[in-house]
């Protein structure tokens, strides 16, 4: 065959895990793996804001006609007001160039072959660690461009490791590199930089002239306010001539994880008085038709229900304040049990960490053994998705953890 030469694949990290997990058939199994909401039975859950925009569709008369290759229009405007906020939008309405993606993946695959083939950067810089796909993401859509690390977690502190990132983004980062950052609730450490910290990382990429790409993956599903989370893209945006883009995704915020709804935005700078936002729209489109045509419509149709309808966008905005709630809550339960215990170690971080991640410093020996003995799984990094947690399962997780330290 002409594939015998091929190296054999299992499936990636955590996949694997999850085939485990479902076949472990021990009773008190604890999944802190997959980054999906789960209600407090540790089910998925959809929220009541889109049961009921599901409801206002009308499925069963639905045409399910191609979108145009932009996507929805009416979903584009009311992405970019969520992400942005009306007076950015209104204040820069000819310098953004929008396009409905394949949720988040699809928007940061979009943006690598984009600069791949149109701006040439020598570099890609993403935080170390980030979430496991970006790497891939970059290789395989943009060979031309090399992959580099920033410092981003320090170990010992278990903080955001902010002084050797700006000392490594001035000193190494070239003019035209591309730079990864995290809109809010960083996966997977949980760490954040603070406002202050914010307009420091915007002053060296516009220094260094560097274009930023933000990823966007949890607007409003971090700290369940949606302007909360959108601060460090707004704030990028009051630096004129920085140019960044913003891969929005709506599987955690909207729970619409497998409709796979996104947008890739990009904001150009104006030079003279017509920047080049059609051009831009027109390559996005150009390599968009050549990968997957168009986007998916359905979680379009249902998202668009909820930004067009006021009580809707409310009840949205409650979904969002319960399911980011619920997932502090749980933060705190499980710290306060593991310092009740008494678990060696400072627990702090899991309270301070925020989104659906907890970076739990444990090693990958320690997680090993919290899998095989005790059925409990996480990431052999330590990264637990806190959404696993419920009410009846975080006592027996802390001393889980506690046996597995002590
Ligand atoms: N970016 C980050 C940081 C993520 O954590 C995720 C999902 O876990 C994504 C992007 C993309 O997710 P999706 O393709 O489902 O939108």
């Amino acid at each position: 065959s002409l594939f015998s030469d091929l190296r054999p694949l299992g499936p990636e990290g955590p996949f694997s895990l999850e085939t485990q997990f479902i076949a472990d058939s021990d009773s008190c199994k604890v999944n802190l793996i997959i980054g999906a909401y789960r209600n407090n039975q540790g089910q998925a859950w959809q929220p009541p804001s889109l049961v009921e925009a599901k409801k206002r569709i009308h499925v069963e008369s639905c045409l399910h006609e191609y979108l145009p290759l932009h996507g929805s229009a009416e979903f584009l405007e009311s992405s970019k007001l969520l992400v942005l906020g009306p007076e950015i939008t209104n204040q820069a309405y000819d310098r953004i160039a929008s396009i409905q993606t394949i949720s988040g993946t699809g928007a940061n695959s979009l943006i690598a072959k984009f600069l791949d083939n149109h701006t040439h950067p020598a570099n890609i810089w993403l935080p170390d660690p980030t979430w496991v796909n970006h790497a891939d993401i970059w290789k395989e859509n943009a060979p031309g461009v090399d992959l580099r690390w920033y410092p981003y977690y320090d170990e010992s502190s278990r903080s955001l490791s902010f002084s050797a990132m700006i000392q490594t983004l001035q000193r190494d980062t070239q003019e035209n590199d591309a730079i990864l950052l995290h809109a809010c609730a960083h996966n997977p450490t949980g760490l954040d930089p603070t406002k202050e910290q914010w307009e420091e990382i915007a002053l060296v990429c516009k220094e260094k002239k560097l274009f930023v790409i933000f990823d966007s993956a949890y607007q409003g599903f971090a700290s369940g306010d949606l302007d909360h989370d959108a601060w460090a893209i707004r704030h990028f945006f009051t630096h004129p001539g920085l140019e960044f883009a913003i891969c929005q995704s709506f599987s955690k915020n909207m729970s619409l994880y497998g409709e796979r709804l996104g947008a890739l935005h990009i904001v150009v700078s104006r030079k003279s008085s017509s920047p080049p936002t059609a051009s831009v729209h027109g390559h996005l489109a150009e390599i968009q038709r050549a990968c997957v045509s168009m986007a998916p419509l359905f979680g379009s149709r249902v998202a668009n229900e909820i930004f067009k309808s006021e009580d809707l966008h409310l009840m949205w905005q409650a979904d969002l304040l319960l399911m980011s709630n619920r997932i502090k809550t749980m933060r705190k339960a499980v710290y306060d049990e593991l310092v009740r215990l008494q678990t060696p170690g400072n627990w702090d971080h899991v309270v301070h960490q925020t989104g659906m991640f907890s970076y739990t410093g444990l090693t990958e020996e320690q997680v090993g053994r919290l899998r095989k003995e005790h059925h409990v799984y996480m990431l052999p990094s330590g990264r637990a998705s806190i959404c696993g947690l419920t009410c009846a399962n975080f006592k027996y997780t802390a001393q889980a953890i506690h046996s597995v330290i002590t």
